[in-house]
């Protein structure tokens, strides 16, 4: 059995986070990534369950209370936050968890596990971000301007990550990540 790991990967809504990611699992499908339960409401096509634990703010405060959650942050008016046993049982078991999270969550996962390695993602330039954001056409103007918002504070907090990784061409940046993940110490 090989050594759990945790590896996170932040960036601004709209980088491409979700889109790396599902490309990095269907190519590596021992990675596990960690589902995390929210208040926002489901977009078209999402699955209770799959893409988030959709959950109503009462119990969201229930988890924060019983120390269910690894870490929780509140983004653009809604909570999330990862649920601590699955992350903690997958990396007993010696699996790489990824989890996907904005970076005040992040900041509490470098408190507590220190050794996970960090991974930024940065857009091309803030035009391609607001580009990306309103083609995906998911989210209101409301929900895109605070998205927007948010993410020039959190795009200067890069730095404080272990790696940085531009998501211009998504091939390249795929290559980057992986490796950071799996090229051997001091590659
Ligand atoms: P996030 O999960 O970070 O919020 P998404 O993965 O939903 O972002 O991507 C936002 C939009 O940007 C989607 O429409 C996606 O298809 C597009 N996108 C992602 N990566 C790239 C890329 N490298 N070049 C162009 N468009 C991209
Ligand atoms: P979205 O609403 O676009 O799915 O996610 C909004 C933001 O919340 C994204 O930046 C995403 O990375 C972040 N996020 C998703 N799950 C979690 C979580 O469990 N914890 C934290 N801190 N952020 C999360």
């Amino acid at each position: 059995m090989g050594t759990g790991r945790l590896i996170v990967l932040t960036g601004p809504s709209g980088v491409g986070k979700g889109t790396l990611l599902r490309a990095l699992l269907k190519r590596h499908s021992d990675l596990y990534l960690s589902v995390s339960a929210t208040t926002r409401q489901p977009r078209p096509g999402e699955i209770d369950g799959q893409h988030y634990q959709f959950v109503s703010r009462i119990e969201f405060e229930r988890m924060v209370a019983q120390g269910e959650l690894l870490e929780w942050a509140e983004f653009a008016g809604n909570y999330y936050g990862t649920p601590r046993r699955p992350v903690e049982e997958k990396i007993r078991q010696g699996k790489w968890v990824v989890l996907e999270i904005e970076l005040e969550g992040a900041r509490q996962i470098r408190k507590t596990f220190p050794e996970a390695l960090r991974i930024f993602i940065l857009p091309p330039s803030l035009i391609e971000l607001e580009y990306r954001l309103r083609h995906r056409a998911q989210d209101s103007e409301e929900a895109i301007v605070r998205r927007l918002d948010r993410a020039r504070s959190e795009i200067n907090a890069a730095d404080e990550f272990d790696i940085q990784v531009i998501n211009d061409d998504l091939e390249k940046a795929l290559e980057r990540i992986e490796s950071a993940l799996f090229a051997p110490a001091g590659v």
